[in-house]
């Protein structure tokens, strides 16, 4: 079965091959669709090209700037036309938002990680909007630090419970005009965005402890959830926020 043949899917935030933007990307190859990649700036861009190749479209988007959206989804237009999906793989924190107490975040490290991690999807999808066509899908990431308090997690917790709630809303706006908006809620996995996360060992290792089998989830089980819910055999799904942890939040 591949039931995404046919499919343009705009995988965002592939840093690497251990991103889980890179096991959905995969995962919706393997389904028979295909990909095109944005990557935040010039500096990503040649180790996605190693990565993929030369053939997929890459584009450059930095979701901090409504200019660089802008034009990144004017290039997909213009060279792909119509798109069937949208995995918003994307978040950022400084680093001392992610260590030490939540009551010493400041001002701007809230905004900054509010608007990379939470806002971007919003503006995405904004932009995005004339060229999804109907029966769409939009799947964002998310961590199950937005509805608990994990150590450090700290600044992501709260943009993650923010990212939560956008969907929600983005999906109850979305879903009379054809398009579904969901969210996954993976384990810790070492990749690099985890890093910046203080003592990140200690909640990878809380994930893999409270597994079934005490091995973590891979970015190739969240990524066949994601091509899943992009795709539309995930008709019933609208606002939901699917946890593929291998049963972590469970306990
Ligand atoms: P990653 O570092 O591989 O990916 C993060 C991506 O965000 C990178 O590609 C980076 O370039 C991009 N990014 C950051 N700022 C950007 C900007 N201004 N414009 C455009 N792109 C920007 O790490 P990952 O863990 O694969 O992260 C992907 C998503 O999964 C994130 O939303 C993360 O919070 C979420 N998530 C990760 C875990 C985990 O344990 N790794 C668990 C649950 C959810």
């Amino acid at each position: 079965m591949t039931f995404l043949k046919g499919k343009k899917i705009l995988v965002m935030g592939v840093a690497n091959k251990r991103s889980i933007a890179w096991g959905a990307a995969s995962a919706m190859i393997a389904q028979g669709a295909e990909i095109i990649y944005t990557y935040q700036n010039e500096r990503m861009k040649k180790p996605l090209e190693r990565l993929v190749g030369e053939d997929p479209l890459l584009v450059e988007c930095d979701v901090a700037s409504d200019e660089s959206i802008d034009q990144a989804f004017t290039e997909i237009e213009n060279k792909v036309g119509k798109i069937d999906g949208i995995l918003h793989a994307i978040a950022f924190a400084k680093k001392e938002e992610l260590s030490g107490d939540v009551t010493d975040i400041s001002r701007d490290g809230y905004a900054l990680a509010q608007d990379i991690s939470s806002f971007s999807l919003i503006a995405v999808t904004k932009r995005a909007l004339p060229l999804l066509n109907e029966n769409s899908g939009i799947v964002s990431l998310s961590y199950l630090g937005a509805v608990r308090a994990i150590p450090n997690y700290n600044m992501m917790g709260i943009a993650k419970a923010a990212l939560e709630s956008g969907i929600r809303y983005l999906a109850a706006e979305l879903a009379p005009k054809g398009i579904r908006v969901n969210g996954v809620s993976a384990g810790a996995i070492k990749t690099l965005a985890v890093t910046g996360v203080k003592d990140y060992q200690k909640l990878i290792q809380l994930s893999e402890d409270r597994t079934p089998d005490k091995v973590g989830v891979t970015i190739e089980e969240v990524g066949n959830a994601c091509a899943f819910l992009i795709s539309p055999l995930a008709s019933g799904c609208i606002g939901d926020i699917v946890y593929v942890d291998k049963g972590v939040h469970l306990t």
